[in-house]
């Protein structure tokens, strides 16, 4: 089974990244997190192995003495700037960018009705990048076809921009989120 992710927060319990269970427990062993359990009660690295002794609804890690559970959320002991994420482009970002809305018409599709379309057409040279894709439903894609928006006449709605997400959980995929971190999804 896939180990699950770890939130982590900054000091100021704002969600800052996800990272994998190596890394959180590497971070963890160095100190330069602490764990948070599902009450939001801090652990250090040697009381969480403590505590990994008691609990048994945590995934886990084994280790040749012990099995240690896998934080499910951990806060940063110092470092306090939101550091900024760079996204890489895939299409569901694209997607989420622009709110599963066709630059074209306006209108809001399901995911699967939702194509990329290159402003500047791909076969004249455009690049498949944040700032020259937009969200465009099947329709609008194919009235544009492979014409500048010069060419096609068509208007565009929204400027595609890159994105600047600042909590990780705004991108992150739904049905991967544990619920200890539902609480911070507001923010
Ligand atoms: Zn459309």
């Amino acid at each position: 089974m896939k180990k699950p992710n770890t939130l982590v927060l900054n000091k100021s319990w704002f969600p800052v990244n996800i990272i994998n269970w190596e890394r959180t427990m590497t971070l963890l062993s160095q100190d330069i997190v602490t764990a948070l359990d599902r009450e939001m009660s801090p652990y250090n690295f040697m009381e969480w192995i403590e505590f990994s002794d008691l609990i048994d609804d945590y995934p886990t890690v084994k280790t040749t003495s012990r099995d240690i559970a896998i934080p499910e959320i951990v806060i940063l002991s110092q470092f306090n700037k939101v550091p900024k994420i760079k996204y890489r482009y895939t299409r569901d970002r694209l997607f989420k960018r622009d709110n599963y809305t066709c630059g074209f018409c306006n209108n809001k599709f399901k995911r699967s009705e939702l194509t990329i379309d290159h402003i500047h057409p791909k076969s004249k040279g455009g690049e498949t990048s944040w700032t020259n894709t937009i969200t465009a439903c099947k329709k609008c894609n194919w009235k544009k076809g492979n014409k500048t928006i010069d060419e096609s006449g068509i208007k565009i709605y929204f400027n595609p921009t890159v994105p600047h997400w600042t909590s990780p959980l705004q991108h992150y995929e739904y049905t991967s989120i544990l619920n200890s971190w539902k609480s911070f999804m507001k923010v």
